[in-house]
Order: structure tokens, then C-alpha cells, then sequence
């Protein structure tokens, strides 16, 4: 008997399996785009963070290929060792400027800049007050600081100032954490509310803007220019892997953090730089969203699109103010049938169940984006028209 087989795992993969959320990764032999190669057959594609259509752009790919002619494929080491590479430099002033903001810093990826920001700016004798529906890198960020910790209730306001209330007292710094735009039902943060409180008790406050940069406010400049809280927000996070179409994440703030960042975020002392051809892709993404509205504009036309013939066809589509577009199912296996079926139909969704999401709190989360075309979107409503008829939703 061989204790190499791992049979801890594999006790645990059968469990997945009757549990019906087992699932095999389709393989996509192309670009990520409106329609894509999955497994060999041709589908419309709902579900990529691709909203801008940004990751094919031909401006996109020209400007990663020059950069891999003039820096080469790898940046050769973390930024504290060898040195910014300057294409690192021109992404982050760029940044700033498109976020007016003071300065930013860039990370390897949203979930490297959320893990290294919280960890860098908190300490013992701080308080983090974090939104119950923080995407999992913001909890992990959280789990990595000596500072106490505090969940409230999703965006709810009350609970929120209860805590401020009571405990703001007994530490020294405290920070509300809140994503900008919720990944998994695509509401906003009540973000001029939490600002009110932050200044009301002196806290800081800080926004994962993953899903709101590049899809609200002008031009795609994020949740905190919607609401317009310009200079009243202290940490504003983004990335470069959905919108953006590359990889990446940033931290947008004051030049104070930036240059402790430099210092103190392990993800920058411990782990090599951005590649030049990622983050020069980023820079002409970013260029072509303050050149024009078109990009924004066309995604925003495609969700309101979607969300209105799903709903027609009596779809719940949850409590969304964004192009995320989550199908509430319910059940697990269910929503995962769903999934199957439009897949086989020709539409690839896929299903969210937990633990992504809460048990019974199985969705199809339709991610819209500026590439789809008005027959793309009209196939897949008619297929779900269909499914949902077939497995009874509707
Ligand atoms: C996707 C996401 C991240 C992670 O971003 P990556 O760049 O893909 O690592 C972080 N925070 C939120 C809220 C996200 O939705």
C-alpha cells in the first residue's frame, strides 16, 4: 500500500462529485472574446471580465508585442532588486491620471495588491471593518493583518455605524473595506454613505474597484468618480485583468503610500514585476478609455440590453446596477444543469454555486461586454428562453 496516492483528495473530489458541482474546465483554443473556440465547437461567450473587448484589441496586442521587442519577455526581478523597468513608471503616472488620483502602484495581479496593500497599511492596535461580501483576496489581505478584525452585514449601513460606534474608541487607525461593485450580484457599495461615516468616527477607508473600473463613471474611471467622492476615499483599488484586458492590479492613493508600499508590500519585495508586455498593453488600454466613451458606452448598451430581454422573459436577475448579470437558480445541481444545457446550446455561462456564492444561492452569472454584437445577445436570450423553459425556471 502506497501512501503517495493521496487518497485524502481524492475522498474529497468524490464528495464534490455527488454533491454535483464537480466540473472539468473547458479548454478555449482562442482569444477571449465575444464568441470563442470551446472545446472545438464555436460559443457566445458570457462569461469573461473582458467587458471592454480590450484583451483582442489590435492597439492592445501591437503595444505588447513592441514591448516585448524593446524590454524582452520578463521583467528579471522583484522591483526592489533590480529597479523599476521605466514602462512600469509610465503605467502607474498613467494610472493616477486617469483615476485623478496623487499616485499609484502597480501589483502582479488585484488579488497580489489586495493581499499586499492590507497587510502594508494596518497593524496590531487597528481595527478592519470589512462588507461580509468582500471578494475572497480582500478576506485574505484581512487574514495576513495583525489588526483586529469586524464583519458587517452587506452594505448595511446601520450595522456599520454600530460598530464605528462602539469599538472606534479602542484602536488607533480603522479602515472600511468595501468592494466598489459586488462580483457575484453586480450591486454598488453605498459608498457616500461609508465616506459620511468615515469622516463622521475618522476612519480611513479603502474600495476594490475590480468590477467598477473601466465599467463606471466617465470613461470608465471607477465607482469612486460615479458617486463623485474625488480626494475622500483613501485606498482605491483596480485592476488590469478585466476591463483593462490584461493583468494586474493597482492601488490608487497619496505618494505617502506608494513610497511605503515600496517598502512594505511583500508581493513587491518578494515576487518579480509585471512582464513590459502586460503592463504596455495595460498603458494602451487605459490610453484608449480617455480618448473616448466608446468602449463604456457599447457596454453599458449591451447589459441594459441583456437584463431587459431576460427579464421579459420573466428571469430573476437579482439586485444588479451593473453589466454583471447574475440568472438567480437556486440549487446547486440545478444551476448546473442550467449551465450544462446552454452550453450544449451554444452559450457558455458559467454556473456559481457555493462557495463562491451561499448554499441554495446558485446563479448563472452572464458577464456582458462591449464586443458582443445585438445577434450575439439576441441568441443567447432565446437560448435561455429555451432552457429555462426545458428545466422548468420559467
Ligand atoms: C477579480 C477581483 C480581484 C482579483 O483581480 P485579479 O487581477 O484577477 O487578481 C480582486 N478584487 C475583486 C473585487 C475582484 O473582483
Amino acid at each position: 500500500m502506497s501512501t503517495h496516492e493521496l487518497n485524502f483528495l481524492k475522498v474529497k473530489i468524490e464528495e464534490l462529485k455527488e454533491a454535483g458541482v464537480y466540473r472539468e474546465l473547458p479548454i478555449n483554443y482562442g482569444p477571449c472574446d465575444n464568441v470563442i473556440n470551446l472545446n472545438g465547437k464555436q460559443v457566445i461567450n458570457l462569461s469573461s471580465n473582458n467587458y471592454l473587448g480590450l484583451s483582442n484589441h489590435p492597439r492592445v496586442k501591437q503595444a505588447a508585442i513592441d514591448a516585448v521587442n524593446k524590454y524582452g519577455a520578463g521583467a528579471g526581478a522583484v522591483r526592489t532588486i533590480v529597479g523599476n523597468q521605466d514602462v512600469i513608471g509610465r503605467l502607474e503616472d498613467i494610472l493616477a491620471q486617469f483615476k485623478h488620483e496623487e499616485a499609484v502602484m502597480c501589483f502582479q495581479s488585484g488579488l497580489n495588491c489586495n493581499i499586499g496593500t492590507i497587510q502594508a497599511i494596518t497593524a496590531k492596535g487597528d481595527l478592519i471593518i470589512s462588507d461580509e461580501l468582500n471578494h475572497a483576496s480582500i478576506i485574505d489581505g484581512v487574514r495576513l493583518s495583525k489588526a483586529d478584525r469586524a464583519v458587517f452585514k452587506h452594505s448595511n449601513m446601520d450595522a456599520l455605524e454600530k460598530i464605528l460606534k462602539e469599538r472606534r474608541k479602542d484602536y488607533n487607525q480603522v479602515l472600511i473595506i468595501t468592494d466598489g461593485v459586488f462580483s457575484m450580484d453586480g450591486d454598488l457599495a453605498k459608498l457616500p454613505k461609508i465616506v459620511e461615516l468615515a469622516e463622521k468616527y475618522d476612519a480611513l477607508t479603502y474600495v476594490d474597484d475590480a468590477h467598477g473600473s473601466g465599467v463606471l463613471g466617465e470613461s470608465g474611471r471607477g465607482t469612486v468618480d460615479h458617486f463623485n467622492l474625488h480626494g475622500r476615499v483613501d485606498f482605491i483599488i483596480g485592476t488590469l485583468s478585466k476591463a483593462i484586458g490584461v493583468v494586474g492590479g493597482y492601488v490608487a492613493s497619496k505618494q505617502v503610500t506608494k513610497t511605503w508600499l515600496h517598502h512594505r508590500a511583500r508581493p513587491l519585495l518578494f515576487s518579480t514585476a509585471l512582464p513590459p508586455a502586460a503592463t504596455a498593453a495595460a498603458i494602451e488600454s487605459v490610453k484608449m478609455l480617455m480618448e473616448s466613451t466608446e468602449f463604456t458606452d457599447k457596454l453599458w448598451d449591451n447589459a441594459d440590453y441583456f437584463k431587459k430581454g431576460l427579464g421579459k422573459l420573466g428571469f430573476d436577475t437579482g439586485n444588479s446596477e451593473t453589466p454583471i448579470t447574475p440568472v438567480m437558480i437556486g440549487e446547486e445541481a440545478k444551476t448546473m444543469e442550467f449551465s450544462k444545457a446552454l452550453l450544449d446550446a451554444g452559450v457558455y455561462v458559467s454556473g456559481i454555486v457555493f462557495p463562491t456564492v451561499g448554499l441554495g444561492k446558485g446563479r448563472l452569472r452572464c458577464m456582458l461586454s462591449a464586443s458582443h454584437t445585438k445577434e450575439d445577445l439576441d441568441i443567447a436570450i432565446k437560448t435561455f428562453e429555451k432552457v429555462g423553459k426545458d428545466l422548468g425556471i420559467i
